[in-house]
């Protein structure tokens, strides 16, 4: 599929005519047109093929010809034409954050400034200073966002790694000689960002699994074809390795290569003192020379075998390490607690429409969530105040009312609540006023500016929202934008006591850039008597499939069922968020 591809190439164009000083109207057609790319679950070929390309929001003729054009040459000539004026990698030194397009340019012109490498030089000798507007602390952010941007350009999000491993693992099962697939390493753990993904596969046929996986469609490169191990690079760079397991070793190597690495660390430890033997062919007892396997076979035999019951792997983590090994670090956990599953999401409080800068109508929504199996859905658009995602004004407010109401008429068994995802404005005080705010079935609350007040300001905030009335949950509590912006500085435990005291929710935001609060938050907060709400933040209706990795922070939070409001049912959870 090129979808991925056209998208890059279409957020490159945006950010460049952004530098070039572009009207905003034609900057946003770019970026939507990007993001609804990215988010297809069919192939752009096959819709152009089928004449369906209109279907996809926010493509006019001129995209449509565009895409066309890379489908059948492989290249965009305005494209071509742009990174002629602007070079490519001055987007790299926009991404920086704290830079930005104006500066961006800025640099370029008076400094030639053209890559992050002179970027840095530039800041370190000084020159940056004698531009007009840049202050020290200017420069300072800049070194900072220079760190933050790297740091993140070597992990990719959850939701690519997901999307990478399925496709790989679906075109390997294909094989007959495929008797077990799983995917291990941090993936399995589903953490929030990923370096590489592993996979281990059973088969008896070794040598035909690992021809098949170096010519897989998505490779780009092969750095190693062997027997048992193969590790290729794929188009977007990313590694991936296979390996070819004995079924007799499996739930030994997949505990292994599952990781993390401090927790085998633990693992091997423990047995130690039990004269026993951990490593990636199995558990053993060892008396002497002589060495005798207790388990190898399944994961569940190889924790018994030491003592343990079955640690998800979401929970072999540094996270909650004295949970599972006591101060010592050398108790066993007796009990693993029965982790939050996807099945017990019973709805979500924070999805967009139409209204807002959704891409489907509340009907659309609506339906969608009902497919999933929920009971009720809060559609929560923005306030007015957020004027770039068409906040919804009073006027409009009535008529979107109006339309859950006839809507809500048609359904037994379903509610659509009516929601806002309200500002919070740099002050603390909301978007709406308190009677229009008292009128919501639900009111979330959240930060879109202002990222950069001091740390005392932005948790004042933070604690002012939770304590108002109206408001349910803070959404996306951190501001963090995975691999692009760090988090704001805020004193959480201060927000936590707030939400804690209001009966105020902290949001898990699930979609794959955000995954905020992550999964450390999530553990802390709920140490500290916070309840949650996981929501999807769905701009179209497929988005609420995300919610797989929102329930994944929780777990990895060590979160259970009660933690989590939206697992109950609609007039239980109306009952509980009353203040
Ligand atoms: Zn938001
Ligand atoms: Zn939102």
């Amino acid at each position: 599929m090129k979808n991925l591809e056209i998208a890059q190439i279409f957020e490159r164009m945006s950010k460049l005519l952004e530098i070039q000083g572009e009207i905003v109207f034609k900057i946003r057609a770019y970026e939507r047109a990007a993001e609804n790319i990215a988010n297809l679950t069919e192939d752009i070929a096959k819709l152009r093929e089928e004449k369906r390309l209109s279907e996809v929001g926010g493509l006019g003729t001129a995209l449509q010809e565009k895409i066309g054009e890379y489908l059948d040459t492989g290249k965009i000539h305005a494209y071509e034409e742009l990174i002629q004026k602007i070079p490519e990698s001055l987007l790299d030194v926009m991404n920086v954050p704290s830079v930005g397009p104006k500066k961006a340019k800025l640099f370029f012109d008076e400094l030639k400034i053209k890559d992050i490498e002179g970027l840095r030089k530039s800041a370190d000798q000084g020159k940056l200073l004698e531009l007009p507007g840049i202050q020290a602390k200017t420069v300072e952010n800049i070194l900072k966002g220079i760190k933050v941007l790297q740091a993140g350009q070597e992990r990719m999000n959850l939701g690519v790694a997901v999307d990478l491993s399925d496709q790989i693992i679906a075109q390997l099962k294909k094989l007959k000689s495929v008797k077990k697939i799983s995917v291990a390493g941090s993936l399995r753990r589903m953490k929030e960002t990923i370096r590489d993904i592993d996979i281990l596969v059973v088969s008896l046929d070794p040598q035909k699994v690992m021809d098949a996986f170096v010519s897989l469609p998505q490779v780009k490169s092969v750095n190693v074809h062997g027997e048992t191990k193969s590790s290729i690079l794929t188009n977007e760079n990313i590694q991936v390795d296979l390996r070819v397991i004995d079924e007799k070793i499996f739930g030994a190597a997949l505990l292994y290569f599952t990781g993390s690495k401090n927790f085998n660390v633990k693992l091997r430890q423990i047995a130690i003192k039990e004269h026993k033997k951990v490593s990636e062919y199995g558990i053993f007892s060892v008396k002497g020379d002589s060495e005798k396997t207790l388990a190898s076979k399944t994961e569940e035999d190889c924790f018994q075998a030491l003592g343990f019951p079955y640690i998800p792997p979401e929970l072999r983590e540094d996270i909650g390490e004295k949970e599972l090994f006591g101060d010592e670090g050398f108790a066993k956990i007796k009990k693993v607690p029965s982790l939050l599953e996807l099945e017990d999401i019973k709805g979500e409080w924070h999805v967009h429409s139409t209204y807002s800068d959704g891409h489907d109508t509340i009907c659309a929504m609506a339906e969608s969530a009902r497919q999933r199996g929920y009971q009720y859905l809060a559609i929560s658009d923005h306030s007015p105040r957020l004027r770039v995602a068409g906040g919804v004004s009073v006027e409009d407010l009535k008529k979107k009312k109006k339309e859950i109401d006839e809507l809500n008429g048609g359904y037994k068994d379903f509610r659509i609540l009516f929601g806002t995802e309200v500002e919070i404005d740099s002050d603390g005080n909301l978007d709406y006023n308190d009677k229009i705010l008292s009128e919501f079935d639900i009111v979330i609350a959240a930060i879109h500016s202002g990222f950069e007040q001091s740390r005392d300001k932005l948790t004042r905030r933070l604690v002012k929202a939770c304590s108002h009335k109206s408001v349910n949950a803070i959404a996306h509590p951190t501001g963090v934008h995975l691999g692009k912006r760090d988090p704001y500085d805020i004193d959480f435990k201060e927000v936590c006591k707030a939400a804690v005291d209001h009966n105020t929710y902290l949001e898990i935001n699930a979609f794959p850039h955000r995954l905020d609060l992550n999964s450390a938050h999530v553990y802390f907060a709920r140490s500290q008597g916070v309840r949650f709400v996981i929501n999807t933040d769905a701009h179209r209706a497929e988005h609420m499939g995300l919610m797989k990795f929102g329930v994944a922070v929780a777990r990895r939070g060590w979160l259970t069922k009660k933690d989590v409001v939206n697992t109950l049912s609609l007039s239980e959870m109306l009952k509980q968020i009353k203040k």
